[in-house]
């Protein structure tokens, strides 16, 4: 799969979820996103979990912003999504 080709589609797929978390949850992604971001979660449990931790490491670290999540815990989380994707593309 193109990484880039994702933007022109209706549908995105776990990584670019993952990818947008953080501007999905400061309201800056464009409408058409947004609302493709709202689908996924609702068909997807695991990027619901996903973003309930991101939720909780933005509660816990109260004097971080969002963007600042830190890199090992969202490296943690990938490789967790690079599990669940399959082996297809490993
Ligand atoms: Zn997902």
């Amino acid at each position: 799969m193109t990484a880039m080709r994702w933007w022109r589609r209706p549908e995105i797929v776990c990584q670019q979820w993952v990818e947008m978390v953080t501007d999905y949850l400061e309201g800056a992604l464009p409408p058409k996103l947004q609302q493709a971001a709202d689908r996924h979660l609702a068909d997807c449990p695991h990027c619901r979990e996903y973003l309930a931790q991101v939720r909780r490491t933005i509660a816990t670290a109260a004097n971080l912003r969002d963007e600042d999540v830190p890199d090992d815990v969202v490296d943690a989380l990938m490789r967790a999504f690079a599990d669940f994707r399959g082996a297809g593309e490993a």
